[in-house]
């Protein structure tokens, strides 16, 4: 099984990644993890790629495409993926369906989390994110039982610099002129599928549950 997860920044991806990944037993790809990570790790690759980040801007279509293509091919058992945030442009999703075809293998479901702008800017500017782990709170609607220190690790919280203001706006044209184009990409293949991200937690992860039941 291959499912893509889509959507604008803030829409829930990644919150809705993690019980993915539990429920259906998926390698979790998220490239703004990978880059995240690299970064904290002191890499080169995390370095370079944090300077386009940190101001909302996309990582080249060559560096992301090379650090999915690995993971891909490289890195043990990749049957069953959950894609976060990979791809975002059209390029890309050219590059994802080569790799795909060379494993034999196909997306089982597109998942479009579709969120009004209005609730995009409440959910970033109020995200905090375990400096440890890597798991996400909401300072209003899913604080940490106490404030600034992860439940899971008690690693400390803290905001992403491209969550900040000034970067957000950038991010959401880019979402519009680079990402959303792909959505017709994947139109007329019979995998694409539109979730209300604008529910609970749980009412999202249910309509996708069952939207990837259907295409299975
Ligand atoms: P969000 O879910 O808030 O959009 P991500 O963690 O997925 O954030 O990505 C953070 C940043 O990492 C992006 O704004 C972009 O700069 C970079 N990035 C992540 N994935 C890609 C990608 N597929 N192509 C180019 N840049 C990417
Ligand atoms: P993405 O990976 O798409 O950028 P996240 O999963 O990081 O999005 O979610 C962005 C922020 O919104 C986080 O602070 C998260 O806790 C919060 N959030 C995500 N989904 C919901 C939801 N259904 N209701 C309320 N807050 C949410
Ligand atoms: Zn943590």
């Amino acid at each position: 099984m291959k499912i893509l997860l889509m959507g604008p920044p803030g829409a829930g991806k990644g919150s809705q990644a993690q019980r993915l990944i539990d429920e259906y037993d998926l390698a979790h790809i998220s490239t703004g993890e990978m880059f995240r990570e690299s970064y904290q790790r002191g890499e080169t690759l995390g370095i370079e790629a944090m300077r386009y980040i940190k101001n909302g801007n996309l990582v080249s279509d060559d560096i992301t495409n090379e650090i999915v293509r690995k993971r891909l091919f490289e890195d043990g058992d990749t049957k069953n993926v959950l894609l976060d945030g990979y791809p975002r442009t059209v390029k890309q999703a050219q590059a994802l369906d080569h790799m795909l075809d060379k494993m034999n293998s196909k997306l089982t479901a597109v998942v479009n989390i579709v969120v009004d702008e209005e609730v995009i800017l409440e959910r970033m500017v109020g995200r905090r994110v375990c400096k440890d782990c890597g798991q996400t709170y909401h300072t209003t609607f899913k604080p940490p039982k106490v404030e600034g220190v992860c439940d899971i690790c008690g690693g400390e919280l803290y905001q992403r610099q491209d969550d900040k203001p000034e970067s957000v706006r950038n991010r959401l044209n880019i979402y519009e002129s680079k990402t959303k184009p792909i959505i017709d990409y994947y139109k007329g293949r019979g995998v694409l599928v539109n979730i209300n991200g604008m529910q609970s937690f749980e009412a999202v992860y249910r309509d996708i549950v069952k939207a990837v039941g259907e295409l299975s």
